[in-house]
Protein backbone atom coordinates (compact mmCIF):
# COMPACT_ATOMS: atom_id res chain seq x y z
CA UNK A 1 0.00 0.00 0.00
CA UNK A 2 1.08 3.48 -0.57
CA UNK A 3 0.35 6.65 1.34
CA UNK A 4 1.29 9.76 -0.80
CA UNK A 5 1.95 12.61 1.75
CA UNK A 6 0.85 16.38 1.24
CA UNK A 7 3.49 18.46 0.28
CA UNK A 8 3.36 20.41 3.47
CA UNK A 9 2.91 17.77 5.45
CA UNK A 10 4.78 18.10 8.81
CA UNK A 11 7.50 14.94 10.15
CA UNK A 12 5.17 14.67 13.07
CA UNK A 13 2.51 13.60 10.39
CA UNK A 14 4.60 11.47 8.77
CA UNK A 15 5.59 9.95 11.83
CA UNK A 16 1.88 9.00 12.75
CA UNK A 17 1.74 7.12 9.30
CA UNK A 18 4.87 5.00 10.43
CA UNK A 19 3.50 4.77 13.96
CA UNK A 20 0.30 3.35 12.84
CA UNK A 21 1.32 0.95 10.11
CA UNK A 22 4.23 -0.51 12.80
CA UNK A 23 1.25 -1.10 15.16
CA UNK A 24 -0.56 -2.51 12.88
CA UNK A 25 2.49 -5.58 12.60
CA UNK A 26 3.59 -3.81 8.63
CA UNK A 27 6.74 -2.25 8.00
CA UNK A 28 7.70 0.78 6.44
CA UNK A 29 9.86 2.48 4.05
CA UNK A 30 9.94 5.88 2.90
CA UNK A 31 10.58 7.77 0.06
CA UNK A 32 11.58 11.23 1.05
CA UNK A 33 11.13 12.91 -2.59
CA UNK A 34 12.28 16.36 -3.29
CA UNK A 35 8.30 16.75 -3.98
CA UNK A 36 6.92 14.87 -1.71
CA UNK A 37 7.17 12.05 0.68
CA UNK A 38 5.60 8.61 -0.21
CA UNK A 39 5.34 6.33 2.67
CA UNK A 40 5.05 2.49 1.09
CA UNK A 41 3.10 0.27 3.80
CA UNK A 42 4.58 -3.32 3.44
CA UNK A 43 4.02 -7.16 4.97
CA UNK A 44 1.88 -10.00 3.71
CA UNK A 45 -1.43 -8.96 5.48
CA UNK A 46 -1.27 -5.34 3.48
CA UNK A 47 -4.45 -6.47 1.88
CA UNK A 48 -6.60 -7.08 4.24
CA UNK A 49 -6.27 -3.54 5.21
CA UNK A 50 -8.16 -1.02 4.60
CA UNK A 51 -7.06 2.28 2.57
CA UNK A 52 -9.16 4.30 5.20
CA UNK A 53 -7.11 3.47 7.97
CA UNK A 54 -4.27 5.70 6.35
CA UNK A 55 -6.66 8.06 4.61
CA UNK A 56 -8.23 10.00 7.60
CA UNK A 57 -4.43 10.58 8.84
CA UNK A 58 -3.96 14.34 9.04
CA UNK A 59 -0.99 15.15 6.00
CA UNK A 60 -2.03 12.37 4.03
CA UNK A 61 -3.04 13.17 0.36
CA UNK A 62 -4.10 9.96 -1.23
CA UNK A 63 -3.88 6.09 0.04
CA UNK A 64 -3.34 2.96 -3.32
CA UNK A 65 -2.47 -0.60 -3.13
CA UNK A 66 0.30 -1.22 -5.42
CA UNK A 67 -1.36 -4.37 -7.40
CA UNK A 68 1.84 -5.70 -8.93
CA UNK A 69 3.95 -7.97 -6.90
CA UNK A 70 7.33 -5.74 -6.53
CA UNK A 71 6.58 -2.58 -4.29
CA UNK A 72 10.15 -1.15 -3.49
CA UNK A 73 11.06 -1.08 -7.23
CA UNK A 74 8.28 -0.26 -8.69
CA UNK A 75 7.54 3.10 -10.35
CA UNK A 76 4.31 3.79 -7.77
CA UNK A 77 6.80 4.15 -5.10
CA UNK A 78 9.07 6.04 -6.41
CA UNK A 79 7.69 8.21 -9.78
CA UNK A 80 11.19 9.92 -10.42
CA UNK A 81 14.27 7.86 -11.81
CA UNK A 82 16.54 6.54 -9.81
CA UNK A 83 20.37 7.65 -9.86
CA UNK A 84 23.56 5.44 -8.52
CA UNK A 85 26.31 7.16 -7.70
CA UNK A 86 29.68 5.36 -7.75
CA UNK A 87 32.34 7.80 -6.99
CA UNK A 88 31.44 10.52 -9.06
CA UNK A 89 29.88 8.61 -11.52
CA UNK A 90 25.72 8.60 -11.79
CA UNK A 91 24.37 5.45 -13.35
CA UNK A 92 21.12 6.37 -14.14
CA UNK A 93 21.60 9.55 -15.11
CA UNK A 94 22.23 10.93 -18.97
CA UNK A 95 25.21 9.73 -18.64
CA UNK A 96 25.97 6.06 -20.60
CA UNK A 97 28.23 4.20 -18.28
CA UNK A 98 30.26 1.85 -19.95
CA UNK A 99 31.77 -1.14 -17.54
CA UNK A 100 34.36 -3.18 -19.29
CA UNK A 101 37.21 -5.63 -18.62
CA UNK A 102 37.68 -9.47 -18.75
CA UNK A 103 35.08 -11.90 -17.59
CA UNK A 104 37.53 -13.31 -15.04
CA UNK A 105 40.30 -11.84 -13.62
CA UNK A 106 43.44 -14.00 -14.50
CA UNK A 107 46.75 -12.20 -13.76
CA UNK A 108 48.10 -9.08 -12.79
CA UNK A 109 49.43 -8.22 -16.10
CA UNK A 110 46.18 -9.13 -17.74
CA UNK A 111 44.10 -7.19 -15.98
CA UNK A 112 46.01 -3.79 -15.78
CA UNK A 113 46.55 -4.23 -19.46
CA UNK A 114 42.55 -4.89 -19.85
CA UNK A 115 42.03 -1.79 -17.04
CA UNK A 116 44.51 0.21 -19.46
CA UNK A 117 42.93 -0.43 -22.33
CA UNK A 118 38.82 -0.06 -21.38
CA UNK A 119 39.99 3.42 -19.78
CA UNK A 120 41.46 4.89 -22.54
CA UNK A 121 39.02 3.56 -24.76
CA UNK A 122 36.27 5.99 -22.56
CA UNK A 123 34.73 3.19 -20.18
CA UNK A 124 34.66 4.60 -16.70
CA UNK A 125 33.76 0.97 -14.68
CA UNK A 126 36.50 -1.73 -14.76
CA UNK A 127 34.81 -5.47 -14.21
CA UNK A 128 36.72 -8.48 -13.59
CA UNK A 129 35.51 -11.81 -11.78
CA UNK A 130 37.30 -13.16 -9.13
CA UNK A 131 34.99 -16.22 -8.45
CA UNK A 132 33.46 -17.47 -11.31
CA UNK A 133 30.41 -19.94 -10.95
CA UNK A 134 30.78 -22.20 -14.07
CA UNK A 135 28.69 -24.88 -15.84
CA UNK A 136 31.11 -27.35 -14.99
CA UNK A 137 32.84 -28.01 -11.56
CA UNK A 138 35.97 -28.67 -13.40
CA UNK A 139 36.51 -25.35 -15.03
CA UNK A 140 38.43 -22.58 -14.26
CA UNK A 141 37.03 -21.36 -10.73
CA UNK A 142 38.67 -17.76 -10.28
CA UNK A 143 41.70 -16.77 -8.34
CA UNK A 144 39.70 -15.64 -5.52
CA UNK A 145 41.09 -13.62 -2.91
CA UNK A 146 44.41 -12.57 -5.43
CA UNK A 147 41.48 -11.88 -8.01
CA UNK A 148 40.11 -9.19 -5.45
CA UNK A 149 43.58 -8.07 -4.44
CA UNK A 150 44.11 -7.37 -8.43
CA UNK A 151 40.61 -5.43 -8.85
CA UNK A 152 41.67 -3.63 -5.81
CA UNK A 153 44.85 -2.95 -7.30
CA UNK A 154 43.50 -1.73 -10.18
CA UNK A 155 41.55 0.53 -8.86
CA UNK A 156 44.56 2.14 -7.01
CA UNK A 157 46.64 2.43 -10.04
CA UNK A 158 43.98 3.53 -12.47
CA UNK A 159 41.27 5.55 -10.21
CA UNK A 160 38.57 3.27 -12.12
CA UNK A 161 36.23 2.23 -9.99
CA UNK A 162 35.58 -1.79 -9.93
CA UNK A 163 32.79 -4.47 -10.10
CA UNK A 164 32.74 -8.13 -9.55
CA UNK A 165 30.22 -10.82 -9.08
CA UNK A 166 29.84 -12.12 -5.17
CA UNK A 167 28.79 -15.45 -5.14
CA UNK A 168 28.68 -16.50 -1.60
CA UNK A 169 26.04 -14.98 1.08
CA UNK A 170 29.01 -15.62 3.79
CA UNK A 171 31.32 -13.49 0.98
CA UNK A 172 29.44 -10.13 0.84
CA UNK A 173 31.27 -8.46 3.64
CA UNK A 174 35.18 -9.99 2.47
CA UNK A 175 34.18 -9.15 -1.14
CA UNK A 176 32.52 -5.12 -0.15
CA UNK A 177 36.23 -4.73 1.15
CA UNK A 178 37.57 -4.89 -2.34
CA UNK A 179 35.43 -3.58 -4.80
CA UNK A 180 32.78 -0.65 -5.37
CA UNK A 181 30.17 -2.41 -7.04
CA UNK A 182 28.76 -5.91 -6.04
CA UNK A 183 27.52 -8.29 -8.82
CA UNK A 184 25.02 -10.84 -8.57
CA UNK A 185 24.92 -13.09 -11.59
CA UNK A 186 21.79 -14.49 -13.71
CA UNK A 187 22.37 -17.67 -11.59
CA UNK A 188 21.62 -16.48 -8.27
CA UNK A 189 18.99 -13.81 -8.92
CA UNK A 190 17.01 -15.41 -6.68
CA UNK A 191 19.19 -16.50 -4.32
CA UNK A 192 16.93 -14.71 -1.31
CA UNK A 193 20.27 -14.98 1.34
CA UNK A 194 22.47 -13.40 -0.97
CA UNK A 195 20.06 -10.68 -1.53
CA UNK A 196 19.43 -9.94 1.76
CA UNK A 197 22.90 -9.98 2.87
CA UNK A 198 24.05 -7.67 -0.17
CA UNK A 199 20.52 -5.34 0.59
CA UNK A 200 21.92 -5.05 4.11
CA UNK A 201 25.56 -4.33 2.92
CA UNK A 202 23.80 -1.07 1.45
CA UNK A 203 26.54 -0.72 -1.24
CA UNK A 204 26.04 -0.41 -5.18
CA UNK A 205 24.81 -3.93 -6.13
CA UNK A 206 23.90 -4.74 -10.01
CA UNK A 207 21.13 -7.55 -10.29
CA UNK A 208 21.75 -9.27 -13.10
CA UNK A 209 18.25 -10.83 -14.67
CA UNK A 210 17.80 -14.62 -14.25
CA UNK A 211 17.97 -16.88 -17.18
CA UNK A 212 14.80 -17.72 -17.22
CA UNK A 213 13.41 -14.90 -15.11
CA UNK A 214 10.00 -13.36 -16.04
CA UNK A 215 10.94 -8.73 -15.84
CA UNK A 216 8.07 -8.83 -13.22
CA UNK A 217 9.88 -12.44 -10.85
CA UNK A 218 13.51 -9.76 -11.60
CA UNK A 219 11.63 -6.86 -9.84
CA UNK A 220 10.82 -8.75 -7.29
CA UNK A 221 14.09 -10.16 -6.26
CA UNK A 222 15.39 -6.17 -6.23
CA UNK A 223 12.70 -5.74 -3.52
CA UNK A 224 15.08 -8.00 -1.59
CA UNK A 225 17.56 -5.80 -1.63
CA UNK A 226 15.64 -2.47 -1.49
CA UNK A 227 13.92 -3.83 1.90
CA UNK A 228 16.82 -4.14 3.49
CA UNK A 229 17.44 -0.64 2.55
CA UNK A 230 19.88 -1.04 0.01
CA UNK A 231 18.73 1.47 -2.53
CA UNK A 232 21.47 1.12 -4.38
CA UNK A 233 20.04 -0.90 -7.10
CA UNK A 234 21.34 -1.31 -10.90
CA UNK A 235 19.39 -3.54 -12.98
CA UNK A 236 21.08 -5.38 -15.77
CA UNK A 237 19.21 -7.33 -18.67
CA UNK A 238 22.34 -10.01 -19.83
CA UNK A 239 19.39 -11.91 -22.09
CA UNK A 240 17.06 -14.80 -21.68
CA UNK A 241 16.40 -18.93 -22.47
CA UNK A 242 14.63 -19.06 -25.60
CA UNK A 243 13.89 -21.51 -28.10
CA UNK A 244 16.65 -19.51 -30.57
CA UNK A 245 20.22 -20.95 -30.29
CA UNK A 246 21.91 -19.12 -32.57
CA UNK A 247 23.60 -17.51 -29.92
CA UNK A 248 24.05 -18.07 -26.21
CA UNK A 249 21.14 -16.20 -24.80
CA UNK A 250 18.24 -14.13 -26.46
CA UNK A 251 18.60 -10.04 -25.60
CA UNK A 252 15.57 -9.12 -24.10
CA UNK A 253 15.63 -5.88 -25.75
CA UNK A 254 12.23 -4.66 -25.08
CA UNK A 255 12.73 -5.66 -21.49
CA UNK A 256 14.26 -2.19 -21.46
CA UNK A 257 11.28 -0.07 -22.26
CA UNK A 258 9.43 -2.27 -19.84
CA UNK A 259 11.48 -2.28 -17.09
CA UNK A 260 12.11 1.91 -17.35
CA UNK A 261 7.94 2.37 -17.62
CA UNK A 262 7.47 0.14 -14.86
CA UNK A 263 10.67 0.47 -12.25
CA UNK A 264 12.51 3.83 -11.27
CA UNK A 265 15.88 1.75 -11.13
CA UNK A 266 18.68 2.10 -13.60
CA UNK A 267 19.32 -0.79 -15.81
CA UNK A 268 22.08 -1.70 -17.89
CA UNK A 269 22.65 -4.33 -20.69
CA UNK A 270 25.08 -7.13 -21.07
CA UNK A 271 25.75 -7.87 -24.66
CA UNK A 272 28.52 -10.45 -24.21
CA UNK A 273 26.59 -12.97 -22.29
CA UNK A 274 23.58 -12.46 -24.53
CA UNK A 275 25.66 -12.55 -27.66
CA UNK A 276 27.95 -15.39 -26.76
CA UNK A 277 30.11 -14.11 -30.07
CA UNK A 278 32.28 -11.43 -30.17
CA UNK A 279 30.63 -10.72 -33.32
CA UNK A 280 27.64 -9.94 -32.30
CA UNK A 281 28.61 -8.00 -29.38
CA UNK A 282 28.39 -4.48 -31.12
CA UNK A 283 25.19 -4.45 -32.89
CA UNK A 284 23.39 -5.57 -29.32
CA UNK A 285 25.64 -2.92 -27.09
CA UNK A 286 24.38 0.04 -29.56
CA UNK A 287 20.61 -1.42 -29.89
CA UNK A 288 20.49 -1.20 -25.84
CA UNK A 289 21.79 2.07 -25.76
CA UNK A 290 19.19 3.37 -28.71
CA UNK A 291 16.25 1.60 -26.62
CA UNK A 292 16.76 3.68 -23.47
CA UNK A 293 19.64 1.36 -20.79
CA UNK A 294 21.54 3.46 -18.69
CA UNK A 295 24.80 1.52 -19.13
CA UNK A 296 26.30 -1.35 -20.51
CA UNK A 297 28.39 -4.05 -19.22
CA UNK A 298 30.78 -5.22 -21.55
CA UNK A 299 33.34 -8.13 -21.63
CA UNK A 300 37.07 -6.96 -23.34
CA UNK A 301 40.13 -9.14 -23.04
CA UNK A 302 43.92 -8.09 -24.13
CA UNK A 303 44.37 -11.78 -25.93
CA UNK A 304 40.70 -13.06 -26.42
CA UNK A 305 42.49 -16.28 -27.82
CA UNK A 306 44.59 -16.88 -24.31
CA UNK A 307 41.00 -16.15 -22.33
CA UNK A 308 40.31 -18.74 -19.63
CA UNK A 309 37.00 -17.85 -19.75
CA UNK A 310 34.28 -16.49 -22.33
CA UNK A 311 36.91 -15.47 -24.92
CA UNK A 312 34.89 -16.09 -27.48
CA UNK A 313 32.35 -13.54 -26.80
CA UNK A 314 34.90 -10.79 -25.43
CA UNK A 315 35.60 -7.62 -28.03
CA UNK A 316 39.75 -6.78 -28.48
CA UNK A 317 41.13 -3.65 -27.50
CA UNK A 318 40.47 -2.49 -30.48
CA UNK A 319 37.43 -3.50 -31.46
CA UNK A 320 36.29 -2.06 -27.92
CA UNK A 321 37.39 0.83 -29.00
CA UNK A 322 35.81 0.83 -32.11
CA UNK A 323 32.40 0.12 -30.55
CA UNK A 324 33.07 3.14 -28.32
CA UNK A 325 33.12 5.35 -31.14
CA UNK A 326 29.89 4.50 -32.70
CA UNK A 327 28.20 4.27 -29.41
CA UNK A 328 29.22 7.50 -28.60
CA UNK A 329 26.92 8.98 -31.96
CA UNK A 330 24.34 6.89 -30.91
CA UNK A 331 24.42 7.89 -27.19
CA UNK A 332 24.27 11.20 -28.54
CA UNK A 333 20.93 10.96 -30.83
CA UNK A 334 19.54 9.92 -27.82
CA UNK A 335 20.18 12.93 -26.38
CA UNK A 336 22.66 11.06 -23.92
CA UNK A 337 26.90 11.45 -23.65
CA UNK A 338 29.14 8.36 -22.83
C1 LIG B 1 29.56 -12.49 -15.72
O1 LIG B 1 29.17 -11.32 -15.85
O2 LIG B 1 30.74 -12.81 -15.71
C2 LIG B 1 28.55 -13.58 -15.64
C3 LIG B 1 28.86 -14.78 -15.21
O3 LIG B 1 27.33 -13.20 -16.07
P1 LIG B 1 25.89 -13.91 -15.89
O4 LIG B 1 25.65 -14.04 -14.42
O5 LIG B 1 24.98 -12.92 -16.56
O6 LIG B 1 25.94 -15.21 -16.62
MN1 LIG C 1 31.70 -14.09 -18.69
Amino acid sequence: MIVEMRKDTTQDEIDDVIYRARSLGMDVQLNSGTDKTVVAILGKDTGKLSTDVFAVLPGVESVSRIMKPYKLASREFKMADSIVSVDDIEIGGRRIVVMAGPCAVESEEQLMEATMVVKSAGACIVRGGAFKPRTSPFSFQGLEKKGLELLAESRKRFGAPVITEVVDPHDVDRVAEYVDILQIGARNMQNFSLLTQVGKKKCPAVLKRGLSATITEWLTAADYLLAEGNDKVILCERGIRTFENSVRFSLDISSIPVVKRFSHLPLIVDPSHAAGHYSFVPAIAKAAVAAGADGLLIEVHPNPKEALVDGLQALTPSDFSRLMKELRAIAISVGRYI
